[in-house]
């Protein structure tokens, strides 16, 4: 396949998504969740093209040079497209940068690095968006990752967590919660990575130095090593497209199940519990939200 012929066809499986599981549309205000990666670079990048309202939105984790680094390809990749950027910083909004919260946090729990950055970048996604008149929130997740999270919650039996994945993530609907789409749902890691570097985009190839999910790991290398020793390209999207079917009917049971939203006593953000996970690991560091 030629490099142009590999483009369209990528952008194809992009759009198609979108509009198979009608992710966006034109009169959505949409946030892209910006990490200075390949994937939401990539997302940003065609949603601008394609003509859709949308900007990027970056949070200063504060994670030292791998940080600055993210930020100044972001600015470098927003300037140069014409997208305009909104920043979060962690410290402004959360009293800490995300290594010094995460160790006091550590401190006290088990918790891993990704869940706990997971939570309060979630936390500030949603906020933020919200507080900008976003109607949808674009995140760069892709099949691997997918793939990967799909068979965790099945290690892990957390099967609440799996049904709020898919495409459109979530199970709850709420005025306060901002719906986040990932439209490269069905691209695999390899392609988008192709993309990027055929595009010249200005992103961190370089996994971030936290990302220390011994499980994720894992997992990612067996079903790389399964799909090498079985000569079998298609099982990370098998799994994706298996747990597609199921999910519907995942969701409907789960939803049944739950409490509803309430809002958190604390910062008043929307959650399942009286206080919400971001107030929780923040008390651990002595620091608040409200
Ligand atoms: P990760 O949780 O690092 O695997 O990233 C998954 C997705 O979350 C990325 O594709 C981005 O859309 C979003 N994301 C990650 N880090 C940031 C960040 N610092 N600022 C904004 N969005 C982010
Ligand atoms: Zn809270």
């Amino acid at each position: 396949m030629t490099d142009s012929a590999f483009e369209k066809s990528f952008e194809k499986k992009v759009l198609d998504t979108i509009k198979k599981h009608k992710l966006l549309s034109k009169k959505d205000k949409i946030l892209v969740a910006c990490s200075g990666g390949k994937d939401s670079t990539t997302m940003a990048y065609l949603l601008h093209r394609w003509g859709y309202d949308a900007e990027a939105l970056m949070i200063d984790l504060r994670i030292g040079e791998w940080s600055n680094k993210s930020m100044a390809n972001v600015k470098r990749f927003c300037a140069a497209n014409g997208i305009k950027l909104n920043m979060v910083d962690i410290r402004d909004e959360l009293g800490g940068s995300m290594c010094y919260l995460r160790s006091c946090i550590q401190a006290k729990t088990k918790l891993n690095n990704c869940t706990i950055c997971g939570v309060f970048k979630r936390w500030l996604l949603n906020k933020k968006a919200r507080e900008l008149g976003a109607t949808k929130i674009v995140t760069g997740h892709n099949m691997d990752d997918e793939a990967e999270t799909v068979m965790m919650n099945l290690f892990r039996s957390t099967f609440t967590l799996a049904a709020s994945m898919g495409p459109i993530a979530g199970t709850e609907e709420d005025k306060k919660f901002v719906t986040r789409v990932k439209p490269l749902y069905y691209c695999l890691n390899r392609d988008i990575r192709h993309y990027a570097e055929l595009k010249k985009f200005p992103v961190e190839y370089r996994p971030c130095p936290c990302s220390t999910d011994v499980m994720r790991k894992n997992v990612r290398e067996m079903l790389t090593e399964l799909e090498k020793t079985t000569k079998n390209p298609l099982i990370k999207e098998n799994i994706v497209k298996s747990f597609t079917k199921l999910l519907p009917s995942m969701r409907e049971r789960y939803k049944r199940r739950g409490g509803g939203i309430k809002y958190c006593k604390n910062c008043g953000e929307p959650t399942t519990e009286e206080e919400c996970q971001t107030c929780k690991l923040l008390k651990m560091a002595g620091r608040s939200a409200d």
